[in-house]
């Protein structure tokens, strides 16, 4: 196969090569009330994110995991354990890489929980507008689990929307949303 970042031959999905070249840059984002980071620029991963390589992204989406969610989680400290929660993580929803990014990059005082957060809403939000996304919220089922504070996770942040509506789904179910993470926000 080929590398999606150079297209050399390889025999993963991302080469040794990009995926050491790859430079894991932090960043902050205040979303209205809840804090972003994120962990690359969108340039460098863009590709992946691309659709057309699906399934062969989620792949390479364990390896971004694993580069830059996983040292910080094991490096992060907190005063309670906290759950992970990727947000709308259907099994097979083609457009939701977030349980793999959570099963790969969770590390230390973390601990992944699985379809706590799934959208009601069938509308596709890939491309759309600002207010597209305020007037179609995702109206998320909340399923509970055994810690009280959360981190979310999501791919891609783009409007910020999607996270603010996950936190204030939390929030009213008596959970703390710590703070979001997500692999990239979209230029
Ligand atoms: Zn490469």
């Amino acid at each position: 196969m080929r590398c999606l970042l150079c297209a050399k031959l390889s025999l993963s999905f991302i080469c040794r090569e990009c995926r050491e070249a790859i430079e894991v840059n932090p960043r902050l984002h205040n979303l209205r009330d809840l804090r972003a980071i994120t962990f690359y620029d969108y340039d460098d991963i863009a590709p992946l994110t691309n659709a057309k390589y699906y399934p062969f992204g989620s792949f390479a989406l364990k390896q971004l995991a694993i580069k830059a969610f996983k040292p910080f989680f094991s490096e992060l400290k907190l005063d309670n354990k906290a759950a992970l929660i990727p947000i709308d993580d259907r099994v097979g929803a083609w457009y939701s890489h977030s349980a793999v990014l959570a099963k790969f990059g969770a590390a230390g005082i973390v601990t992944p929980r699985f379809g706590r957060l799934r959208a009601r809403s069938k509308d596709k939000y890939a491309g759309q507008t600002l207010a597209f996304r305020q007037s179609r919220p995702r109206r998320f089922v909340f399923k509970d689990f055994e810690e009280r504070d959360a981190i979310l996770l999501d791919d891609l942040i783009t409007t910020g929307t999607t996270l603010l509506e996950a936190g204030e789904t939390l929030e009213k179910n008596g959970k703390t949303a710590l703070f979001a993470v997500a692999l990239t926000r979209a230029q």
